[in-house]
C-alpha cells in the first residue's frame, strides 16, 4: 500500500518509519522495514499499527544507510507478521504494492526448483523469481530486467540486494512510484507526500519504467529497457 526507500548518507530506519507515517491515511494492516548493514539484510516486521513496528525497532534496531519500508494492505494472505513486507531471501528484500496475478504458476515453478516460500503472499514470488536468477549467475540488475516481463498484474516494487548496500532497484506498472533527489541521497516512494520531509525534487516514473537508485542519482529505463529521462518537478507538498 505504501512504499518508501532510501539510499542515504545517514541512518535510514527512523526516516523510513516517518515516511510510512505520512502514508498511514491510505490504510494498512501491517508494516515492515529492511536495511542493509554489514553484508546482512536486517528485517523488522509487525502486524497492526505502525507503533508495533516502532516498538520492535526499539528492541531490535535496524541500522544502515540503505533501506526499504512498507505498509501493507493485504490482498493475498492474512495480515500476519510472516505475510508483512519486506519479503526476503538470502539475496534480496523487496516491498510491493499491487497484485501479481500470475503468482500461482510462478510459485509452483519456483517450488519445483526447490525454492522454499515463507508466506502466503503474491509478493514473495517476485523475491524468489529475481533471487533464482541471481543465484543462477545473473547480476542483480540483469535479474530484475529479466524478471519484470514475467510478471502479470500491477506492481510498484522497491528492491534491496544484500551484497549491494549502495543501491536500490525500483519498478512500476499499474501502481505509482516516484523518485526523490536529495543532497547525496536518493529516495523512492509510492507517494510524493511520503518524501516531502526529505526532498521537494520529485520525478514521477511512467508505466513500465524501472530504475537503478544510487546515492548520487538514478538511471531510469522504460519498458523496452531504453535509458530515459523523466522530468524533475517540485512536489509542492510541504514538509
Ligand atoms: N498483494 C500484496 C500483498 O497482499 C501487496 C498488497 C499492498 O499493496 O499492500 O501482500
Amino acid at each position: 500500500c505504501g512504499i518508501i526507500g532510501i539510499v542515504g548518507k545517514e541512518e535510514v530506519a527512523d526516516r523510513l518509519v516517518d515516511g510510512l507515517r505520512r502514508m498511514e491515511y491510505r490504510g494498512y494492516d501491517s508494516a515492515g522495514v529492511c536495511t542493509i548493514e554489514g553484508g546482512e539484510l536486517i528485517r523488522r516486521r509487525a502486524p497492526g499499527k505502525l507503533n508495533n513496528l516502532v516498538k520492535e525497532l526499539v528492541v531490535n534496531p535496524a541500522p544502515g544507510l540503505t533501506g526499504i519500508a512498507h505498509t501493507r494492505w493485504a490482498t493475498h494472505g492474512a495480515p500476519t507478521a510472516a505475510n508483512a513486507h519486506p519479503h526476503a531471501t538470502d539475496v534480496l528484500a523487496l516491498v510491493h504494492n499491487g497484485i501479481i496475478e500470475n503468482f500461482r504458476p510462478l510459485r509452483e515453478a519456483l517450488e519445483a526448483k526447490g525454492r522454499v516460500f515463507e508466506s502466503q503472499t503474491d509478493t514473495e514470488v517476485v523475491a524468489h523469481l529475481i533471487s533464482d536468477k541471481v543465484e543462477g549467475g545473473m547480476d542483480p540488475i540483469a535479474a530484475v530486467k529479466a524478471s519484470l516481463p514475467e510478471l502479470r498484474g500491477a506492481f510498484a516494487l522497491a528492491i534491496a540486494f544484500r551484497q549491494f548496500p549502495d543501491m536500490l532497484v525500483g519498478a512500476r506498472l499499474g501502481s505509482p512510484l516516484v523518485l526523490g533527489f536529495g543532497e547525496g541521497e536518493t529516495y523512492l516512494g509510492s507517494d510524493a507526500l511520503a518524501l516531502a520531509p526529505l526532498t521537494q525534487r520529485i520525478c514521477y516514473l511512467e508505466e513500465g519504467d524501472w530504475v537503478i537508485v544510487r546515492r548520487d542519482g538514478a538511471e531510469i529505463f522504460d519498458k523496452d529497457n531504453n535509458p530515459v529521462k523523466r522530468p524533475v518537478v517540485a512536489s509542492g507538498a510541504s514538509a
